[in-house]
C-alpha cells in the first residue's frame, strides 16, 4: 500500500515549521501535526530569534513575520544582592538590514510560519497531540494518533525539548531527561506603552535592547541567569536555572523570578509594567543532552527534540539551530524521496549535513562549557566581585585615590573570592567557553 505521505513532521515550532516549508517547496507531500490548537500557543521562548537560516526559505523575512523588534544593543551584566555592573555591545550596522537579530514572541512567528507551510503546500494539522511513533522493527513507517496510523517513508520529530515521543525508545533509551543537562526556563511578559519602552532604553522605532544577566542574588546554590528583552509594546524577563541546583533548596520557580524582577536594576527597568504572561518550560541543552543518533531508519530528530540548545551562562540559542537542523532534515528527505529509499544509511546524510553546516562541531566543542557555566562561584562570589570591582574603580569617594592593585585585593576581600580560585576560574573561562 502506499503511503499516506512522503513526510510526516511532528512539532509545529521553529525546527518543524522550518523542515515543513522547505519540503513542500521541495515539492514533497508533507504532513504536520501539532499538538496545541494553534502553532506557537505552546511555545514559549525568550525570544531572540538569530534567523539568518529563514532567508534559505523566506527571503527577507522578516518584512512579513510578526516579529517585534530588532536588536540594536545587547547587554551582559552581573547582579549581586542590590547593585550590577555591565557590558554593553552597539553596533550601527545592527541598526540597518539585514537586522543580525529580531525579538520574538512565539506565539505570532509559529502561526505565521504555520501559515507559510500550509502556503507552500503543506498539509497542516493542529490539536493533534502524535502518541507515538510507529515502530516497525527498527524502522519508523509514520506516527499513530487516536490509535490510527499515519505512515509516510521519513518521519521529522520536532516535539521540542521534552521530547516525548523519543523517550523511551531506541533514538533516546533513558525513559526522563538528565537533570544535569536540563534546564528550567521561565518567562514573564510586561505590558509597557511603546514609546515609554522607546524612551527607557534609548531606543528609535522598531528598535530593540536584549540584557543577559549572571543573577548573583539568588538564595546561595540556586545557579541561573536571567534575561530582559524588549517586544513592540511589551518587555520579556525571566530565569534560566540549573535544574539540579533547585533541588533541596525550598526554591520555588515563582519566587525566584520575583526575585529577579524585583532587583533593583530591573524593577526600574519594568516600572508601570503590567503583568500578562507567565510560562515555565524545560531546556534540554549542549552534547550531554544528544539522542543516541541523530537519524536512523526513516527517521531524524531535530531542533531541540535532538538537544540543540547552545546556552553558556551569557547566551542562549535554540531558535537558530531549530531552524538550521529542520532545514538540513528536510533537505535530506527531499533527497531520500529522489533516490526512492529511506533507510539509515540514506538518511546519514542528515548528521553529516550537522557535520559540514557546523552544527555538532558547536556542541561537541563545547562540551566542557558546563564545567563553567555551573561553576557555582560564578552565580555567588563572582558577582559581587564584579561589581564591587568597577565600583571602586568608577566612584569617588573624597578619599585618597587607591591603586588598581589594592581595589583588585578590596574588591576579593569584599566577595571572598581567593586569587587561586580567580586564576584556576580565569583559565576554565578561557579554556572552555
Ligand atoms: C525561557 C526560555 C528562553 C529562551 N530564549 C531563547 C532565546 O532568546 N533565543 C533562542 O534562540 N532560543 C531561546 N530558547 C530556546 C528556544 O525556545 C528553543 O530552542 C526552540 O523553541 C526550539 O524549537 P523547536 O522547534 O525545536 O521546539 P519547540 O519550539 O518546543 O516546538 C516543539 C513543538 O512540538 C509540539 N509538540 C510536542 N509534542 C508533540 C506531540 N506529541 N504531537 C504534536 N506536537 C507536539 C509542541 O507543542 C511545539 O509546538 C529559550 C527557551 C526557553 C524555555
Amino acid at each position: 500500500m502506499p503511503d499516506d505521505f512522503d513526510a510526516i513532521v511532528v512539532g509545529a515550532g521553529m525546527a518543524g515549521c522550518s523542515a515543513a516549508i522547505r519540503l513542500a517547496q521541495g515539492g514533497a507531500n508533507v504532513l504536520l501535526l501539532e499538538r496545541g490548537s494553534e502553532a506557537g500557543v505552546k511555545n514559549l521562548s525568550g525570544g531572540i530569534l538569530w534567523g539568518h537560516d529563514l532567508d534559505r526559505i523566506l527571503p527577507r523575512w522578516w518584512h512579513e513575520m510578526p516579529v517585534e523588534r530588532h536588536i540594536v544593543r545587547k547587554r551582559f551584566g552581573f547582579l549581586s544582592a542590590d547593585s550590577s555592573v555591565s557590558f554593553d555591545v552597539d553596533d550601527a550596522a545592527w541598526r540597518s538590514e539585514p537586522y543580525v537579530a529580531h525579538s520574538v514572541l512565539r506565539a505570532r512567528t509559529d502561526a505565521w510560519l504555520a501559515k507559510k507551510a500550509e502556503e507552500a503546500g503543506a498539509t497542516v494539522v493542529t490539536g493533534v497531540p502524535v502518541e507515538r511513533l510507529l515502530w516497525e522493527g527498527t524502522r519508523v513507517h509514520g506516527v499513530v494518533q487516536s490509535g490510527e496510523p499515519m505512515t509516510a517513508p521519513v518521519t521529522i520529530i520536532a516535539d521540542g525539548a521534552n521530547s516525548r515521543l523519543t523517550l523511551g525508545t531506541p533514538i533516546r533509551p533513558e525513559p526522563r531527561l538528565r537533570s544535569e543537562a536540563t534546564e528550567l526556563g521561565i518567562k514573564e511578559v510586561y505590558r509597557l506603552d511603546p514609546a515609554r519602552i522607546q524612551e527607557r532604553f534609548g531606543l528609535g522605532p522598531g528598535e530593540g535592547h536584549a540584557e543577559e544577566w549572571v543573577a548573583g542574588h539568588l538564595p546561595p546554590g540556586v545557579m541561573g541567569g536571567g534575561f530582559l528583552y524588549t517586544n513592540t509594546d511589551t518587555i520579556s524577563v525571566g530565569l534560566i536555572l540549573h535544574i539540579g541546583s533547585l533541588f533541596g533548596k525550598g526554591a520555588y520557580s515563582q519566587e525566584l523570578v520575583e526575585q529577579f524582577r524585583l532587583h533593583p536594576t530591573i524593577a526600574a527597568r519594568l516600572r508601570d509594567a503590567e503583568l500578562v504572561e507567565y510560562g515555565a518550560k524545560l531546556i534540554s541543552s549542549g552534547w550531554a543532552s544528544r539522542p543516541a543518533a541523530f537519524h536512523g531508519d526513516g527517521w531524524m530528530v531535530a531542533g531541540d527534540a535532538a538537544g540543540f540548545v547552545f546556552s553558556n551562562g551569557i547566551v542562549i540559542q535554540g531558535m537558530n539551530y531549530a531552524v538550521r537542523t529542520g532545514l538540513e532534515a528536510a533537505e535530506t528527505a527531499l533527497a531520500a524521496k529522489k533516490a526512492g529509499a529511506s533507510n539509515a544509511a540514506v538518511l546519514s546524510e542528515y548528521t553529516r549535513r550537522l557535520e559540514t553546516t557546523g552544527v555538532l562541531s558547536d556542541f561537541r566543542d563545547f562540551e566542557s562549557m558546563d564545567r563553567v557555566k555551573w561553576n557555582p562561584r560564578f552565580y555567588t562570589v563572582y558577582p559581587r566581585f564584579a561589581v564591587e570591582l568597577f565600583h571602586g574603580l568608577m566612584t569617588e569617594t573624597g578619599a585618597p585615590k587607591r591603586h588598581l592593585r589594592q581595589v583588585l585585593r578590596s574588591a576579593q576581600r569584599a566577595a571572598g573570592v581567593r586569587t587561586t580560585s580567580l586564576l584556576r576560574d580565569g583559565v576554565d573561562l578561557v579554556r572552555d567557553l
